[in-house]
């Protein structure tokens, strides 16, 4: 089954610039996939779309469970490479707020900020404020975040891109122990070719502006996955 296509899209901006396409695009539920390419290539405007956080000039974004785009805490969970957290408030309402915006009951809503915390590696700094952590731990948070709504897809944008390398690739192992004990379809968008390969299980790599596919690869791997 599908979890994402797109068909024929372009984006153009009001200030005329061709960011994209046209774009094809069919993704599996479960698969991870890799949104490679240079900088500039819409990478981020191809996940934008996606999520329905911006309309597409033409052609067709469909999802799984939706007609046409989907919505940021229904099925999609978006991590941006800022952890964008909100500093006035614990890491723990940081976490939930995706639920209270959803009108989920406070309790309720903090139980399962806990438990997305938990799955992250940060049990024991739900009461912390963003301040206190460290650029991964702050990532982490916005993983919990994007996970609280048990998304069906996970979208990543450079999510680790502003961290130091001993940093990203602990996150890039626990992001992978993520994706396999949770099953979610999972596109993350990089520019480097390491974390593509490393990650996903199928690396798609763009062209520069307007952003085409210019290859779609399978990444064949020795160890058993998902
Ligand atoms: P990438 O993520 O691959 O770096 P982006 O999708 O961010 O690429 O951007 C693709 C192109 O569209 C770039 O030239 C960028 O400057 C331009 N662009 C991105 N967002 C906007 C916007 N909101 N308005 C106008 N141009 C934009
Ligand atoms: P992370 O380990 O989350 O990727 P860092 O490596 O930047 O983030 O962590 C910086 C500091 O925070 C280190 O001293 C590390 O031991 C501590 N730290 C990170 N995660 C945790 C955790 N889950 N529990 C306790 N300390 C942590």
């Amino acid at each position: 089954a599908l979890a994402v296509s797109l068909r024929g899209v372009t984006k153009t901006y009001d200030n005329g610039v061709m960011a994209l396409g046209p774009f094809d695009l069919a993704v599996r539920k479960g698969e991870f996939i890799s949104l490679l390419g240079p900088s500039g290539c819409g990478k981020s405007t191809a996940l934008r779309l996606i999520a329905g956080l911006s309309a597409a000039s033409s052609g067709t974004v469909r999802m799984s469970r939706h007609e046409g785009p989907a919505q940021i805490g229904h099925g999609i969970g978006f991590v941006f490479q800022e952890p964008t957290l909100m500093p006035w408030t614990s890491v723990r309402e940081n976490v939930r707020l995706p639920l209270k915006l959803g009108g989920i009951p406070k309790a309720e809503g903090r139980a399962r900020a806990d438990a997305a915390l938990a799955s992250v590696g940060l049990a024991d700094f739900a009461n912390a404020f963003p301040r206190e952590l460290s650029g991964g731990m702050k990532m982490r948070v916005s993983l919990a975040r994007a996970l609280v709504t048990d998304p069906d897809i996970l979208l990543m944008d450079e999510p680790f891109a502003a961290l130091d390398e001993i940093t990203r690739f602990r996150l890039n192992n626990d992001l992978l122990a993520l994706w396999r004990s949770l099953g979610k379809t999972v596109i993350f968008v990089t520019h480097s070719v390491f974390e593509s390969v490393y990650l996903s299980q199928r690396v798609v790599v763009m062209t520069a502006r307007p952003g085409r596919i210019q290859a779609d690869i399978r990444i064949e791997t020795v160890e058993p996955r998902g």
